[in-house]
Order: C-alpha cells, then structure tokens, then sequence
C-alpha cells in the first residue's frame, strides 16, 4: 500500500467483522483504518481503481492461461446500502469484459423449486474473472428469516451449508471478499426521500422499502446470526460502514486490491517464440 494514503492499517483488518460484537454497536458513519477526509479519499479511489483495474487485466490475463483462480465479491445490505453505487463505481473501474455480476431478487417459482443455492451455483465465477454478487445466498437467512418464509428448521441449518459452500469455493481457486454495508435508519430515510424527490430517482423506489424499515430489530438479529456463524477463516465478512458513500466504496476498493495483490499474480509467459514472432513481423 502506498505511503500517506490515508489507511492507518489494512482495509481488511480494520473492517473485519469480529464475531460476538453485537451489531447494534457498528458505527454506520464510520471509517474504519482511515484517518483521511473525503477530499482524499475521493482523490484515492481513483488512484486506487487504476490498480484495480491493472490487478484485473492481471487476473484476466492468468485465466486466459488457464488459471483457474477468481475472485467473488458478495455484497450485502439493507435497502439504500449503496451496493448498486459499488457496482457503478467500484466495479466500473475495471475492464467489464473481466467482471461478472449477478444480482438475486426474490426467487422464482423455477428457482424456489430447487435448493436454495441452485441459482447461486450457476453464477459463480469463472478462472480468470470477478464476479460480484448484489444480494447473494444470504438473502435465505436474512430476508427468509426476517419474514418466515421457511420455518426455522429450513433456515437454522443453511449457516453450516454455506460455509461447506464457500469452503468449496475456496478449494476450487475462488477467493471469497464479503462484504456487509450497513446505513443508519436515519439516512436510508435520507436516501429514499430523494428517491420520492428527484423523477430521476424513481425507478429506484420500491415502496416495500418502507415496510421493511419496520423489520429493522428483526433485520438486525438476522445480520448478527449471519456475521457470527458465516465469519469463517477463509471467508470472513467485512463490514462497510455505509452513511458515507465515498468511504464505502474506497474500502472495497482496498479490500479488492488486497485480495488479487494476495494471489501473487505475474503476466502469463508468452506460449509462442517471441524473437521468431518479432522477425517475422518485422519482415510482414
Ligand atoms: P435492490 O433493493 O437490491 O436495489 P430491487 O428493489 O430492484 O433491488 P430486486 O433486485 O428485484 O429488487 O429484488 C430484491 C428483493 O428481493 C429484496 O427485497 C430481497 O430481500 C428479495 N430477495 C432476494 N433473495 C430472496 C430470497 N431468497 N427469498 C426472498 N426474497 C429475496
């Protein structure tokens, strides 16, 4: 990491999500690990996208190789979170060709009829590429328990599946960053009153986002659940405080760069004669 850049420790450690501290304590309007202002954070994210987006090719370039190592970001978060904005903004910083994104909304009747992980199996990345999750495999311990949509008996045994999930994932070259945006009360109802305010911002209004403010208690129970029993060794959430925009999307920045930076990647060696190549272009 650079010198002066703001991050008093890594991005990694400083939001790591330590079991068994209780969720009605996390700081939404924190920066965690940072001691720097937006001006510089600002100034950074895009300094750091263009390592990002360098580390990327560099991924890319191995899986066209024949690497079959990649890397999943799933996010997760309540309405007005932001996770859109990190796919923009974040995400949007690299060579498209390179990323795949899937997001989960509320299942199908098809997707309902299998086990709950069968459409998240289908979207996982592939050697060579990131894939970002908006909403995840998650969604069937927050929102299904939040609102009984399976019984309790469904849901309770889910943590230990995912984790076999994720741990499976891990063997097989996939380097799982998870991260949890949290928003205050207060300023999701900022955010979804300039949703109702600005006609450019409608099309992001749901008005159930309304209603589930009123689960908040029980959307807090669900999340510490998730953050305890799914922090794993090898894929331990983070949490992105999430009331300030610019930090959110600079933390999972560094958290992306710290996971490809992690993987030790060179440029794949050429698999054709270089001098050979360059004389005969030269004689083309
Ligand atoms: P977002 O709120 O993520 O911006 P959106 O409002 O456009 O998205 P969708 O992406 O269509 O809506 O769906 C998101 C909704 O689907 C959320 O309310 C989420 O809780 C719900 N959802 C996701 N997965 C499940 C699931 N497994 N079971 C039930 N509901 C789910």
């Amino acid at each position: 990491m650079a010198k002066n850049d703001g991050w008093t420790e890594s991005a990694s450690e400083a939001l790591r999500w330590r079991p068994g501290s209780p969720v009605t304590d996390i700081d939404t309007s924190g920066k965690p690990g940072f001691d720097g202002d937006k001006a510089l954070g600002e100034e950074l994210l895009a300094s750091r996208g263009a390592r990002l987006s360098e580390l990327q090719e560099l991924l890319y370039a191995n899986g066209r190789s024949g690497d079959h190592r990649s890397v999943l970001l799933v996010l997760q978060g309540m309405d007005t979170a932001g996770k859109g904005g990190i796919v923009r903004h974040v995400i949007g910083m690299v060579d498209p060709q390179g990323v795949h994104t899937a997001s989960f909304g509320k299942p199908t009747d098809e997707e309902l009829s299998h086990d709950f992980l069968w459409r998240i199996h289908k979207q996982t990345p592939k050697g060579g590429q990131i894939g970002v999750f908006d909403r995840s495999h998650y969604e069937d311990v927050l929102v299904v328990r939040v609102h009984d949509l399976v019984p309790q008996s469904v849901w309770e045994p889910r943590y230990d599946i995912i984790n076999s999930f994720e741990e499976d994932l891990a063997s097989s070259g996939t380097t799982v960053i998870k991260c949890a945006m949290f928003v205050s009360l207060d300023e999701q109802k900022k955010r979804l009153q300039e949703r109702l305010d600005r006609p450019d911002k409608y099309w992001k209004y749901n008005p159930a986002d309304i209603d589930e403010r009123g689960y908040w208690p029980k959307y807090q129970e669900a999340y510490q659940a998730m953050l305890d029993r799914t922090s794993t060794a090898g894929a331990p959430w983070h949490v992105i405080p999430a009331d300030r925009k610019w930090f959110s999307r600079l933390a999972i920045t560094e958290l992306l760069i710290e996971a490809l930076e992690s993987l030790n990647l060179d440029w794949p060696p050429a698999d054709f004669d270089v001098e050979h190549e360059k004389a005969r272009l030269a004689e083309a």
